[in-house]
C-alpha cells in the first residue's frame, strides 16, 4: 500500500511532470472508483494543473481550484504515461480505473498523462472531485501529519490512545500518513513491540518512537523523491528492514523476522529488537488462552 513516502513521491513526480499541462479528458473505467458527481470528473477538461500535495496517503491533483483527490487504498498506483491511446478505454476491463490525458507542451512527443490502477479483487481505490481537498470525508478526519507532528503533540497523543501501538500508528485520525509498511519499519527501529499500549510508553520510549517516525519516514522520502513513478516500488522494498520480510535475517541483529496476525492483515517484527527475545504470540489465540 502506498504511504506518506510514496505518495509524497507520487505529488513531487506530479509536480515537475504535470503542473502547467492542461487536462485535455478523463476517462473513467472503473465506474465504482468515484465518489463524489458534483463538479462532474469532465468539469476538469480544459483547466491548467497548477499543483499537487499530499494529505496523509491522499494525492491531491489541484486543477485550477477543482481538485482531483486520490486515495491509492491497498493495490492502488500512479503510472504515467506518454503517448496514451485516443480511445477511451473498455470499462471495467483490467486494472485500469482512471486515466487522464494532459495535453502536451509540444506536439511531439506525443500527449502524456497517467493512469490509476487497481490490482486484484479487493476494490479500495477512490476519486474525489471537489473543490477543497477537506470536502473528502478522510481527508477532513486526518490527524496531524506524521512528518510534521512535534514531539510535544506525538506525547499527548500516545499518552490518550489507550490501544497497541501498531493500531495507534496506523490510525489515520491519530497521526495521518503510516501504513502497515512504515508502522513496522518505525516500530522495529524504535526498539518496540508492536503489541505495546501506546499509553503505558515510558518517556524515553515515546522520544523513540517519535524519533523513529521521523527517522524511518525522511529516510524513505530522501530514497523516493526524484524516484520516476515506475521504479518507487522497488526503492520502498529494497530499503525496508523487517516489513514483508518474514523468515529473513534481521539487517540489525540477524535474528529471525517474524510475523504475527494482526487486525485483517499481519504484521513483521524482530523478536530480538523489539520483545525481549520473545515471539509474539497471535493475538487471537492469547485471547483465548487469556
Ligand atoms: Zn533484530
Amino acid at each position: 500500500m502506498p504511504e506518506l513516502p510514496e505518495v509524497e513521491a507520487l505529488a513531487a513526480f506530479l509536480r515537475g511532470n504535470a503542473v502547467g499541462r492542461v487536462v485535455a479528458r478523463v476517462d473513467l473505467s472503473a465506474v465504482q472508483a468515484i465518489k463524489t458527481f458534483d463538479p462532474p470528473l469532465s468539469a476538469l477538461a480544459g483547466l491548467e494543473v497548477t499543483g499537487a500535495a499530499r494529505h496523509g496517503k491522499f494525492l491531491d491533483l489541484d486543477v485550477s481550484g477543482l481538485h482531483l483527490v486520490v486515495h491509492l487504498a491497498r493495490a492502488g498506483w500512479l503510472h504515467w504515461r506518454t503517448g496514451l491511446p485516443a480511445a477511451p478505454p473498455k470499462p471495467g476491463k483490467g486494472p485500469l480505473a482512471l486515466r487522464v490525458h494532459l495535453d502536451p507542451l509540444d506536439t511531439d512527443p506525443p500527449a502524456p498523462g497517467f493512469d490509476l490502477t487497481e490490482q486484484g479483487t479487493r476494490k479500495g481505490l477512490a476519486v474525489y472531485v471537489v473543490r477543497s481537498a477537506s470536502e473528502v470525508p478522510g481527508v477532513a478526519r486526518l490527524g496531524p501529519d506524521a512528518l510534521e507532528v512535534d514531539r510535544d503533540t506525538f506525547a499527548r497523543l500516545m499518552a490518550g490512545r489507550s490501544g497497541q501501538l501498531k493500531g495507534a500508528l496506523t490510525d489515520q485520525t491519530l497521526l495521518a500518513g503510516i501504513g502497515n509498511a512504515y508502522s513496522d519499519e518505525i516500530l522495529h527501529a524504535a526498539r518496540l513491540s508492536p503489541f505495546k499500549m501506546a499509553d503505558k510508553l515510558t518517556d524515553d520510549e515515546v522520544l523513540r518512537l517519535h524519533d523513529a517516525v521521523r527517522a524511518t519516514l525522511t529516510d524513505a522520502l530522501r530514497r523516493q523523491v526524484g524516484q520516476r513513478a515506475a521504479t518507487l516500488k522497488g526503492e520502498k522494498r529494497s530499503g525496508l528492514q523487517v516489513h514483508a520480510r518474514t523468515g529473513l535475517p534481521c539487517p540489525v541483529c540477524g535474528d529471525t523476522v517474524r510475523e504475527v496476525s494482526f487486525a485483517d492483515t499481519s504484521l513483521q517484527y524482530c523478536p530480538t529488537c523489539q520483545t525481549g527475545g520473545k515471539p509474539l504470540a497471535d493475538r487471537r489465540m492469547s485471547k483465548l488462552l487469556r
